[in-house]
This record gives structure tokens, sequence and C-alpha cells, in this order.
């Protein structure tokens, strides 16, 4: 096993994330099979817990693991499938040593950080290096740790101190270490400055690792004197210092890592065998940011949900509407519009924000309400439900957002006034409860007690768009969060009148999939189909959704719903040449 150590400096945020799951993606298109693992220096156990707000969206594996939203990003470019144990966090480390420590495994010791909880992060990263994530049974070769925050927080030190052992107990040559750092450009003279990097990496040698690559994150390339400077003060070969200046998408980063030899210098430095010449894959790299960045069509999804001020809180919503995006040649703009601007109770407190917020849903192409917790702002999820559904517009609810719609609908069409759901309405509990709490998963407890991970969802119809965009399958294995459902005993009313529930769980107890009979494209989902998103593989609620935003549905259905290449609006095909490409323009953004 090959470890690649990816640690940050000066602040955090800058990419670090990005940077180790391109270096995944470069190994990975050289046939090596890649995992990785992500450290979260803090005492949460996982991110189930997490707000939104302050740490941006929860993402939830197949395993049910609720974890950090950099192993999304691990997930989308390497294509695998990652395991709650993939995500180490200071909490699940103290656990398992306390555990130990309960049970008398230490046999009388005085149980340290060193060398206790060096030794269980080791023993861990080791551990879980060999568990396969490409669904067969073979053992990764290569497992990129991507340590958070920044070298030098009280957090992460003992982090720093297990890998500055590991690389002993592996032995140097299968253990190399790569440190993102930060280039400032100052405005008021534009000068490229190194020293927070110098200051970053005496900080790290100090600690005992000494990187082998240093990955600079700049606004323009670095300029030779400074990737020469950079290289002198902090004892680094010219060629591994590598510049990650702002490019137009994510999608550049692995053809800029490329660029700079990247894949050589870790196989002579790692001794990798390669098995693959990477010029196909990064081929299709360089299509997908070409077509990102080149999309001459446009459509506009309204996104409206309740943490719309950080980005970060849909990442994996917004990723899923660009695949679906990049399969159909058009640029996505979104347009995050705070839930509760569109309710009667704004217009009164703050008319502007209301009737702007309504502008913004108006020129909309498509709505998008994502999952979500919590009262705020559902009576307008409920409002653009409503509004999606009566003017054709094509909506697309997930989790939360579909059982919003399923409330609309009792409200509006069954004539239900009350409905609601139980979440929100303890009193409803008695009258009419649309959607209602899935019993054996209210525990009591907030921590990892709800519907999580991978299930089966069975197609009951062929009469079903979805049944068409997911290629005509029995079932489809999607990923749930989830403790309310659609009440069963009220499915009946709604089929009637046009509300069809086309996928049921595997029991045939839960309500999966939810199309409108007669509108363009009005879906609605229980599970999360942006956690499978590829940019390859756009997950096919989100295709349906722009499709549809676009127009072009029914005759991508009519088609047999295939990619033609000799069709441009649904080119899926990405060409596997080995020829070059002409080279992109990676444009500051
Ligand atoms: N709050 C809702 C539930 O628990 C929806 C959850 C979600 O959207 N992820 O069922």
């Amino acid at each position: 096993m090959k470890y690649i150590l990816v640690s940050g400096g000066v602040i955090s945020g800058i990419g670090k994330g990005v940077i180790a799951s391109s270096l995944g993606t470069l190994m990975k298109s050289c046939g090596l099979r890649v995992t990785s693992i992500k450290i979260d220096p803090y005492l949460n156990i996982d991110a189930g817990t997490f707000s939104p707000y302050e740490h941006g969206e929860v993402f939830v594996l197949d395993d049910g693991g609720e974890v950090d939203l950099d192993l999304g990003n691990y997930e989308r470019f390497m294509d695998v499938t990652l395991h709650q144990d993939n995500n180490i966090t200071t909490g699940k480390i103290y656990q398992h040593v306390i555990q130990k420590e309960r049970r008398g495994d230490y046999l009388g010791k005085t149980v340290q950080v060193v060398p206790h909880v060096t030794n269980a992060i080791q023993e861990w990263v080791e551990r879980v290096a060999k568990i396969p994530v490409d669904g067969d049974e073979l053992e990764p070769e290569v497992c990129i740790v991507e340590l958070g925050g920044t070298v030098g927080d009280i957090e992460g030190m003992p982090f720093v101190e297990a890998f500055r052992q590991f690389q002993f107990r592996v032995g140097r040559e299968n253990f190399c270490s790569i440190h993102v750092s930060l280039i400032p450009q100052p405005k008021a003279t534009g000068e490229q400055k190194t020293k927070p990097t110098q200051a970053s990496i005496r900080e790290l040698r100090g600690l005992g690792l000494q990187p082998d690559f240093i990955a600079c994150r700049s606004l323009t390339p670095l300029s030779n004197e400074v990737q020469e400077k950079v290289s002198m003060f902090c004892h680094v070969p010219f060629n591994k210092v590598l510049c990650v200046h702002d490019c137009a998408s994510v999608y550049h980063v692995p053809l800029l890592l490329a660029n700079q030899d990247v894949i050589t210098l870790l196989g002579e430095q790692l001794k990798l065998q390669y098995r693959l010449s990477h010029k196909s894959a990064l081929n299709r790299w360089k299509e997908l940011a070409y077509r990102f960045e080149n999309a001459t069509r446009s459509v506009q999804i309204a996104l409206v949900g309740k943490y719309t001020k950080l980005e970060d809180s849909y990442i994996s919503v917004m990723k899923a509407l660009f695949h679906a995006g990049l399969a159909c040649n058009c640029k996505v703009q979104i347009t995050r519009i705070e839930a509760d601007d569109l309710e009667v109770e704004t217009q009164e407190k703050s008319p502007v924000t209301y009737h702007e917020a309504w502008q913004k849903l108006c020129k909309s192409n498509g709505v998008l309400v994502p999952g979500g917790f919590g009262s705020r702002g559902c009576e307008g999820k409920i409002t653009a439900a409503k509004w999606a559904r009566e003017n054709n517009i094509p909506y697309l609810g997930v989790c939360l957002g579909l059982q919003m719609a399923v409330v609309e609908f009792g409200r509006n069409v069954l004539g239900w006034k009350n409905s609601h759901s139980q979440e929100f309405e303890e009193d409803m509990k008695k009258e009419n409860p649309m959607i209602i709490e899935m019993p054996e998963h209210n525990t009591g407890q907030m921590g990892g007690t709800m519907r999580l991970g991978s299930r089966k969802t069975l197609f009951k119809t062929e009469e079903s768009v979805m049944w068409h965009l997911y290629n005509k399958v029995e079932f489809v294995q999607e990923r749930h969060r989830h403790r309310y459902e659609v009440n069963p005993q009220f499915v009946k009313d709604l089929e009637t009148k046009g509300m069809k529930f086309v996928g049921h769980s595997e029991d045939g107890e839960r309500m999966e999939i939810m199309e409108l009979k007669g509108h363009p494209y009005f879906v609605g989902v229980q599970y999360h189909p942006e956690y499978l998103s590829r940019p390859m593989k756009p997950a096919a609620p989100y295709l349906g959704l722009i499709l549809a935003a676009t127009g072009k549905l029914s005759n991508f259905i009519t088609n047999g719903c295939r990619m033609s290449p000799r069709n441009e609006h649904f080119d899926l095909e990405y060409s596997d040449t080995e020829e070059d490409l002409p080279e992109l323009t990676s444009s500051p953004s």
C-alpha cells in the first residue's frame, strides 16, 4: 500500500480536498486502485449533527455513514464507494481508545495521546486503506489521506505526530507527503508572496514531516522566481513545487497537475507500477472542463432552500445539477432562493424581499426543493411546489422537497386545508397528517438514528418517466437520510387525483418516487439522488429536471433515452481517444 498524505497550511478552505481527489483521479487513470481517508480533527463522532450553516452539507454514504462533504468530492472525482470509517474524527479515535481502556485492554497502563492515540490513528489508517472501494473484492493500492485543518492547529497535533511515526512504520518508499499552501497576492503590489508558505513548511518540518511536494494555491500561475524561491526556502526540488492557480472550473485541476508531470514524479517516488496510459482518461476530463466552460445554452434553476447563504450547504445538489447540465451540453445557472422569503409573512414585513424572491422564482425554468429539517421556510417550499404544479414548471423535490409537494397537493387538490407533516405540527398528529414519522426511526436521540444509507426502490409500473430515465431497470439503489415518510393511508386518495407513487421500498411500505400525471415534469424522491451523481454519470431525477427545463425531455424519451453522439443535445458520450485534445484556456475565476 502506498500512502499519500495531503496536509494544508496558512489557511483552510483553499481546495485541499479538490487537489487530493485530483491526485486520486490521476492515479486511477493510470490503472491503480485508489481509496481515500479524510481526517477531521474535531470531537464530533460524525458530521450527522452538523448544521449546514456552519459546516456545509452532510454527505451520506452507502453504508449510512453521515460524513464530511469532502468525501463527496472523492466519490465524485474518483468514482468510488467509501465507507464511514474512511472519515476519521478525533471523536471516533478517542471513543475507540476510551472503549479499549474501559475493557481493560491497556493492562493497567496510563493511557496517553502518545503512544495510545497516535497508535490508534495509525492502525485505523492501515485497516481502512485495505477496504475495497471499487465495488469488487480487490484491495486498493494507493490511499490518499487528507488531513483537515491547517498544520499547527492544536486539534491536528496528534494526527501530525501519528503520521511522523507512520512514515517509518510503512517505509519511506511507501509514503509521500504533499503540503497544500497559499501564495497570497496582495492587491497593493500584485506580487506573489511566499513568506506564509515558508512559515507553514517550517512548522511542518518542526513537527517531523518533510513535504515531498508543495502545491501552491494562487490567484494566477506562479512566476518562475516565486517557484524557485519556494523550492529554495522550503527545501523541495523545483519540479515538485506545483502550481495550482485559480481555474475556471474544478475539472481543470487534474489536468493542471498532470501537465506538471505529477504522474511521473509520484510514480518515481513511490515506485508505482502503472497499468494504463492515462491519456484517454484525462481527455475525458478535458472534455468535461471544455463543456463546462463553453456551453452555449443555459438554463435557470431555482433552488428553494433554507441554507442558501453558504454555498457548501447544498454542494452535492449543485454538483448534481451541473452534472446533468454537462450531459445535455448546457450551462445550469442556479438561483438560490430563501424559502421563507416566498411566504406571505415576508410580504408584510419586507415586501421588497418578497417580490424579489418571487421574481427570481418566476424567471426560472425549473424548481428544485432540496432536503431539509425544521419548520422554517416550509410554507415557502409548499408555495414553490404549488406554483410549479399549477404553471407546468418542471419541479424536482428531494426528500423534504417530496414531502412538501405531497402536503401541497393534499391541501390544494384534495382540499384538506390542515394537511401538514408531523415534523412541523405536533397537533397535526390527530388530523390528516400527509407526512408521518417512521416509528422505528424515532429513538429520542439525534445522532445516527434516521433511515440512512443505500436502500432499494422497486418500480411499480412502467408507466413512469423515472423508469425510463433510470434506463428501464427493475429497481434502483439510492441513499436515504430521513425520519418522516408519506402517510400510506392517503396514497389512494393522492393517486386517484393523479399523484402517482411509481417507486416503493422493497417491502412496499415506503413511497419512494412520486410523479404527477399530466405535468411536464413534477417529480419527488424520498432519497437523495445527488449523492450518487458523477460528472460523467448524472443522477436520473436531476437529468430529467434539466431535460424538462430545456424542453427536451419528451424527445429524449421518444429517442429511447439515448445520448447519441450525433445528437448534440443529448451527447453523453465522452471520447476515449488517446490523441491529444487541444489545450484548454484556464482563465482565473
Ligand atoms: N426532515 C425530513 C425527514 O426527516 C426530510 C429529511 C431530508 O430532507 N433529508 O424526513
